[in-house]
């Protein structure tokens, strides 16, 4: 049975997406930018996928920017706050736990001399206020907290981090990164109280190659890509319209039955978790309580993670031991930031859902998993013995 239990590495497009970006390249293939009809009809198209997004976040359609992924919508505003507010202050304030597309931007900022603070979390990976209370001064020009950590699930209190920093200083911006969150947990931009967003295509079931920033009217960042002009001049270059038709329609499907969609997502997870439990001793889940319905963490103790995800991958059941984009590296900066021993990094691995997976899926995982803790650990306890 072929089981895709890696979905915050990256999800497979849905065929309704596939389905718009065929006929984007193939028939309503125009340059938004061109003035006869074919343009014109790019340019709906263009439209009414900004449209999907910024309904989705409760933003205005000239609010969001489209971008290649994630990491550019990271970038872009990392680098475009510093290049515009550096003379009004150099701290910025970020997590120990971010994705990578944060913290190299950051290291890279801090060699052009900004004061990057990284917050320590909690063991559980949840949000240290009184850290963050502490390290919050006047004259920070940028914070920039995920909203759902990728490895671990946690969720970041975006609306209370926006609290405190208005007390401090209502012009210090606000970013999220929210490739994790977005159409998982609530990412109303009001709500939330954020000046950037940062959404990725590849984890909704749209394609790679295309995320989205959100940026609240009024804010002004140096572009990232200068050129034709196009995205208001904010991100030039002809707009990727495949990728963009195809999110804008991930979009809409996501939205249509939203609150069903999550719940089951979150039904299955937990039904994964309540089966290892009961299956498999010597675990310690690395998730907390309160956690988004996409990812589930658990370190199998006297095990290497890298070994159950080859063996589970023998019987097409594909998880994941960190986050897909830095898996090559050794241990992972979340878990260790989280405290945990080496014992539990080495052991740990992230199943990470989507709606496509069923209850039935997660008895054969559990089956399999089970087996292939038990072997190893048979193994390795006889090893040890000689
Ligand atoms: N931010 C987070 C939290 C992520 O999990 C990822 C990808 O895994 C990214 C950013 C990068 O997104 P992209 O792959 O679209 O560049």
């Amino acid at each position: 049975m072929f089981v895709y239990l890696d979905n915050s590495a990256t999800t497979r497009v849905i065929p309704q997406v596939a389905e718009v970006m065929t006929k984007t390249m193939t028939e309503d293939f125009g340059n938004p930018s061109s003035l006869y009809r074919m343009g014109v009809n790019a340019e709906k198209i263009l439209k009414q996928a900004r449209l999907n997004v910024a309904r989705a976040i409760n933003a205005s359609p000239d609010e969001v920017f489209f971008t290649a992924c994630g990491t550019e919508s990271d970038a872009t505003v990392l680098q475009g706050v510093w290049e515009s507010r550096n003379k009004q202050g150099k701290r910025i304030i970020t997590t120990a736990v971010e994705h990578p597309a944060i913290l190299r931007n950051c290291e890279y900022l801090q060699q052009k001399g900004a004061d990057v603070v990284y917050l320590p979390v909690k063991p559980d990976c949840t949000f240290d206020m009184d850290a963050f209370k502490a390290a919050l001064t006047e004259d920070t020009i940028l914070v920039s907290v995920m909203h759902v950590n990728n490895e671990s699930g946690s969720i970041m209190p975006i609306e209370e981090i926006r609290r405190e920093v208005n007390k401090v200083n209502k012009n210090i911006l606000l970013h999220t990164d929210a490739v994790q969150s977005f159409e998982k947990v609530d990412t109303d931009v009001k709500k939330l109280g954020v000046d950037f967003m940062s959404i990725s295509g590849h984890k909704v079931h749209a394609a790679k190659g295309v995320g989205a920033l959100y940026i609240k009217n009024g804010l002004h960042i140096r572009p990232f890509l200068m050129g034709g002009g196009q995205e208001k001049g904010f991100r030039s270059g002809t707009e990727n319209m495949p990728g963009i038709a195809g999110l804008g329609e991930a979009v809409r499907v996501a939205e249509e039955n939203k609150a069903q969609r999550i719940a089951k997502i979150a039904e299955v997870r937990s039904y994964l978790l309540d089966l290892i439990k009961a299956n498999i001793p010597d675990i310690k889940i690395n998730s907390p309580e309160i956690c988004a319905p996409s990812v589930l963490n658990i370190s199998f103790l006297g095990c290497r993670g890298e070994v159950l995800l080859h063996t589970l991958e023998q019987d097409e059941i594909y998880v994941s031991t960190g986050s897909a984009c830095s898996s090559h590296k050794k241990g992972s900066h979340v878990l260790t930031a989280m405290g945990l021993s080496q014992e539990e990094i080495e052991g740990a691995v992230r199943f990470s859902f989507s709606e496509e997976n069923t209850k039935e899926q997660m008895d054969f995982v559990c089956e399999k998993l089970k087996a292939a803790v038990e072997s190893q650990r048979r193994l390795r306890s006889a090893f040890k013995r000689r």
